[in-house]
């Protein structure tokens, strides 16, 4: 499928790895007149993009300004009107903690087509890549998806830890890895127990994936140690070592 003149397309991109872009994802980016992608994107995407289109890197880096969520649906909105046809690319996701939607929004409400392609999540692909079924029959029936961004800040994102913790289900965290000790802690007040399992992913599906194993008392002075930073995926539940109990890191 060509993407369309004057259209948006809201791409997810898959966790890391390029081939877990799905058909549509990639028919979008390899006809689109511009892409405009996020940091995390794989260099090996962006080279399916056709030649002559314009490629935009919004995504925040260290020691440069990013763009506000504001500038990025203005750019988007311009490239539309100009005639071209946008590939917005996305880590996993778009509507996962992705601001997808407020670029939806926006789109619409300039009038300009939105077609939204669905990504495969690190919330899924995250654990699924380190050897976590995040439910399995007779373990965990359920799970939760919850942002670590702001566990140690009083806000907390609006974020209730005693109650994430009190459902039932396996926990899986994104942007939580530098607030690895905040969550382990209020997830144990909230009433999980300190040896319940706990791995985190870091990479998932990238080169150099590492995963480390642990429980809620201790993952987070072995993460520490190991030096694992973001981008990493959080999963707590007796799922963790369903399958192995083993890490490679
Ligand atoms: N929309 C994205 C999530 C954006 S928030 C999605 O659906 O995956 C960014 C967070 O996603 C990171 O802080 C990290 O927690 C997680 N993440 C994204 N890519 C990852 C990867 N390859 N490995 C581990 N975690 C990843």
């Amino acid at each position: 499928m060509k993407a369309h003149a004057g259209t948006i397309y809201l791409v997810g991109a898959g966790p890391g790895d390029p081939k877990l872009i799905t058909v549509h994802g990639r028919e979008v980016l390899e006809s689109a007149d511009a892409v405009v992608h996020d940091r995390l994107i794989s260099p090996e995407l962006l080279k399916l993009a056709r030649v002559g289109a314009r490629i935009v890197d919004v995504g925040k880096a260290p020691g440069r300004a990013s763009r506000s969520q504001d500038e990025i649906n203005d750019l988007l909105i311009a490239l539309a009107r100009e005639g071209l046809s946008v590939c917005r690319l996305k880590g996993g996701d778009p509507f996962v903690f992705g601001r997808g939607g407020e670029e939806v929004l926006a789109a619409r409400a300039a009038g300009i087509p939105v077609v939204v392609v669905p990504g495969i999540s690190s919330a899924l692909a995250g654990p699924t890549a380190a050897d976590v079924p995040v439910t399995h029959r007779g373990v965990e029936s359920s799970f939760t998806v919850v942002t670590g961004h702001d566990a140690r800040s009083a806000g907390d994102a609006g974020v209730d830890w005693q109650r994430i913790a009190g459902t039932p289900g396996s926990i899986v965290v994104l942007m939580g890895v530098g607030n690895l000790g905040a969550i382990a802690g209020k997830l144990i007040e909230g009433g999980r127990p300190p040896d319940e399992p706990v791995r985190v992913v870091e990479r998932a599906t990238l080169p150099g994936q590492r995963v480390l194993s642990g429980t809620l008392a201790t993952i987070e002075p072995r993460a520490r140690e190991a030096g694992l930073t973001a981008p990493a995926v959080i999963v707590v539940g007796p799922v963790v070592g369903v399958l192995n109990d083993s890490e490679t890191s």
